[in-house]
């Protein structure tokens, strides 16, 4: 049931730019932020990469060694085949692994990124388990589910906190982030089109064309139900949560 599920999630999702919400200015605006020493080769790993959205953007900016980890052969696979077409194969190497038993040895990245993906391992214990991999000063680069008002409607509160109990203001986030070794460097919100535009709107493009490929499917039709209930309650409640993403350095 689980690998029918995740198999199905894979094939959802693996026709798509990015499978959750960001945009390729975001990644930049990421970068800038995190202002690496560009001056000579970067070693970095993008986590959770999906098909490899911001990996991509990466490759393009910077002279660097990306190895990109997702734990779907799919997605990696995709990755592959996207980084040959851009010309940047070179810079990217796709690996497929979990985020729970990662490939570095300690102090030898210059940047971890983690674009919508952190949750899955939650963000005080992926924060604590990674930051060895870092170089003294390296950087760290989350977005994560972030609450961006100080209060909220109950309906949204309980909704979240069944999704992601870890949901929480920025300013709990950057103390998180301070408690496990690390100087937060910057902060900003992930914009409506990054979800909209960038995210959803594709994906409602996609779901009818899944569910045709997978016609009387019960689980198809749960998971084209649960995307529907998903895009639904971040359209009701947008003004009160967001991805935040975070930038900072290894202490
Ligand atoms: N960073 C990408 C994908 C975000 S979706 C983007 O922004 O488009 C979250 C990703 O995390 C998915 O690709 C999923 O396959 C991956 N993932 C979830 N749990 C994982 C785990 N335990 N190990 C590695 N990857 C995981």
């Amino acid at each position: 049931m689980e690998a029918e599920f995740l198999a199905l999630l894979a094939q959802l999702h693996k026709t798509q730019k990015r499978q959750g919400p960001g945009g390729d200015p975001e990644t930049e605006k990421a970068l800038m932020l995190a202002a690496l020493d560009q001056s000579r080769s970067l070693s970095i790993a993008d986590i959770g990469c999906g098909t490899g959205a911001s990996a991509l953007t990466l490759a393009r900016c910077l002279d660097a060694e990306i190895t990109a980890i997702d734990f779907l052969p799919d997605f990696i696979d995709e990755l592959g085949i996207r980084a040959e077409k851009a010309g940047l194969s070179h810079k990217i190497s796709p690996h497929v692994g979990s985020m729970d038993d990662l490939p570095f040895s300690d102090g030898s990245l210059d940047a971890i990124w983690f674009e919508g993906a952190i949750y899955n391992i939650g963000f005080e214990n992926g924060l604590s388990a990674w930051r060895r991999f870092l170089k003294p000063g390296g950087v760290l680069v989350a977005s994560e589910i972030t609450w961006i008002t100080n209060s909220r409607p109950n309906e949204v509160q309980t909704y979240w906190e069944g999704e992601y109990p870890e949901i929480d203001t920025a300013s709990s986030k950057l103390r998180v982030l301070e408690a496990c070794g690390y100087a937060p460097l910057g902060y900003f919100v992930l914009p409506e089109n990054c979800w909209i535009e960038n995210y959803y709107q594709p994906l409602q493009e996609r779901v009818p064309e899944f569910v045709a490929e997978h016609p009387d499917n019960e689980l198809v039709a749960s998971i084209a139900e649960a995307e529907k209930f998903e895009r639904e309650i971040y359209l009701k409640f947008k003004a009160f949560y967001s991805y935040g993403v975070y930038i900072a350095r290894k202490i």
